[in-house]
């Protein structure tokens, strides 16, 4: 038998040689690995790639060349390396094993990558199996009533699982559930609140937005929050006062930390648990969503290191992260960095965390902020803003101290008013405002099903958008197609959107700014605002429409939503047209 070396230049005749060296059987035995590969590749990769819109086209088209690579491979190696017979076919085998081996790893890992896919739905090669097992497990925990999670107590020690079939063991299924399910539904919190004598209701809140859940009787509702104040070592009889403990509760491999608060009153018993609190509030001052010329202007505000500085955004709308995100742009180390709060959700390294207790004898929440500003700090961030604590700040040595204020306000221009209101002093209020920022949440669309259209030129119109330059915006989906066939968007769970994003207001104040506060001249201040290249909350908002991040919808949700206030003159009167794009002229509508 002839030898025929392969070279790279006479690649047909090689092929063609190799093709007459085998025997018929020998090929039939070295398509065997093609059918499982085949297998993985049609029914599990291009269904995933399809649902995540991965470019399903293109992964097909690598999967095809991996294919032919381990053919042509399988066929030519043994010939290069000069082998025959029962050991070449070994090596050919092997070969077209190994190259089809690698493309079933490769998916798994690129596709896995891709944020879009969330992590009950990674592609995994070997586990497939065991994945679908797992599943089907949880599907029968749910109807049968079994114990999935692992609750441990703030002192770490595990709440015991009692034995199955005892009321104790159904309590325990069903204060998992209000567990579970918020954690289903990518809830922030769940909350089992008294909506009658003898009626509680679950409600979620998902990215900002509350959901209503289902009403339970008041009696078994009792019990549940029984449960988790038992978990949290809290005190059972006391149903009045408020309650706070951090817990963990493990579902499989990850580990939630808990927050679990309880409350009583006069509207009624409350149970919220708040998942992951740290992660909700620490996002980097870039990761805010605040636009470039906004991130330049809060730099040049935080540098500046001196004066009041207001931090303002409506209850549950990012005003915690707002605050942390700006302190945390403060060197912690070098500075002289502290707080005082109600709460604290996250820790912010080098800074002193100062914690008001209510419950706590003769203590007031102004008298702890002054005395922590008699410590000599350089950067103090007050959590919230009451009339004495306005005061308290406005007398500090604000040329050596920054100090920020947070409060609840719909916007910037509302925000310093109430500063001015609560200072009592509008000379003084002007004198040390050195800057305000004012947020503000809105749901992104779901990247996976987000619907692409042309919007018609009268909703441009509406929005203050020129009709000629957006040619295309946004809708929520909540739907993909598989295959020709429509499937809930896995990613969002149908919901259509996915996740939120602040939108800000920013401004730093110089002279002229806080001249027209201290002459009380707000409509003078908006003018003077108005006029930098600066984009107002609408617009910041708006923004985020025509660059496909949110739809038109969510925009009117949250900037109608807000309580129009006239007397600040901050707000455009109700029924008022949408101020338009970051266009000089565009602010005449509002
Ligand atoms: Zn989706």
């Amino acid at each position: 038998m002839p030898t025929i070396v392969a070279s790279g230049t006479d690649f047909g005749l090689t092929l063609a040689a190799g093709l007459m060296l085998v025997s018929p059987w020998k090929p039939v035995l070295l398509m065997l690995p093609f059918i499982p590969w085949g297998m993985y590749v049609t029914r599990i990769f291009d269904k995933h790639s399809a649902m995540f819109h991965l470019g399903r086209g293109g992964w097909n088209a690598v999967h095809l060349c991996f294919g032919l690579a381990a053919l042509l491979l399988g066929l030519l190696v043994p010939v290069a390396a000069n082998l025959t017979g029962i050991v070449g076919l070994i090596v050919g085998f092997f070969t077209v094993v190994l190259v089809l081996g690698l493309n079933l790893v490769v998916y798994p890992i690129m596709a896995n990558k891709d944020e879009r896919v969330p992590e009950e739905h990674r592609v995994s090669l070997f586990d497939f199996s065991k994945l679908a097992e797992r599943r089907a497990q949880r599907a029968d925990a749910k109807r049968e009533g079994k114990v999935e999670l692992a609750i441990i107590k703030p002192d770490k020690s595990r709440v015991p699982v009692p034995q199955a079939e005892t009321p104790e063991f159904a309590l325990r299924v069903e204060a998992e559930r209000l567990f579970l399910e918020g954690r289903g539904k990518r809830a922030t919190s769940v909350d089992l609140v008294q909506v009658a004598k003898d009626a509680f209701s679950v409600s979620y809140m998902v990215d900002t937005v509350r959901q209503q859940g289902a009403q339970v009787p008041a009696a078994e509702a009792v019990r549940v929050m029984d449960f988790w104040k038992g978990a949290a070592n809290m005190d059972l009889a006391e149903r009045r006062k408020r309650q706070q403990a951090d817990i963990k509760v493990e579902a499989g491999a990850t580990a939630v930390p808990v927050r679990v608060t309880t409350s009583g009153g006069q509207q009624g018993l409350r149970l919220s648990m708040a998942f992951e609190l740290e992660k909700q509030v620490r996002i980097k001052a870039e990761k805010l969503g605040l636009t470039e010329s906004q991130l330049k202007e809060l730099r040049e505000i935080v540098d500046e290191q001196k004066g009041v500085v207001l931090l303002a955004a409506p209850a549950q709308r990012g005003r915690t992260t707002m605050f942390y995100s700006v302190i945390r742009m403060h060197d912690a180390y070098t500075n002289n960095v502290q707080t005082v709060e109600t709460e604290i959700q996250d820790s912010l390294e080098g800074a002193k965390h100062n914690l008001f207790d209510p419950s706590k004898e003769g203590q007031d929440f102004s008298k702890l902020v002054r005395s922590v500003l008699r410590r000599d700090p350089q950067v103090v961030g007050v959590a919230e803003m009451d009339p004495e604590t306005a005061q308290e700040a406005s007398r500090a040595d604000l040329d050596r101290a920054r100090v920020y204020l947070s409060l609840r306000a719909p916007s910037a221009l509302d925000a310093v008013a109430m500063w001015v209101r609560a200072v009592e002093d509008q000379a003084k209020a002007g004198k040390c405002l050195h800057g305000v920022m004012a947020g503000n949440v809105l749901r992104k669309l779901c990247d996976n099903c987000r619907q692409p259209y042309s919007p018609a030129p009268d909703m441009l119109k509406k929005l203050g958008l020129p009709a000629d330059k957006v040619p295309q915006l946004f809708r929520k989906g909540g739907k993909v197609l598989v295959k020709n066939r429509e499937e809930e968007c896995p990613a969002c769970r149908g919901g259509g959107y996915l996740g939120c994003e602040g939108f800000y207001e920013v401004y730093k104040f110089g002279p002229t700014e806080q001249n027209l506060v201290a002459e009380g001249n707000m409509q003078g201040l908006r003018a003077e605002l108005r006029k930098r290249a600066l984009p107002t909350l609408q617009q910041a908002a708006l923004k985020k429409v025509v660059d496909g991040i949110t739809s038109v919808e969510e925009f009117a949700r949250v900037t109608q939503e807000q309580p129009a206030k006239p007397a600040t003159g901050a707000k455009p009167p109700a029924g008022s047209k949408p101020a338009g794009a970051p266009a000089p002229d565009a602010a005449k509508s509002s």
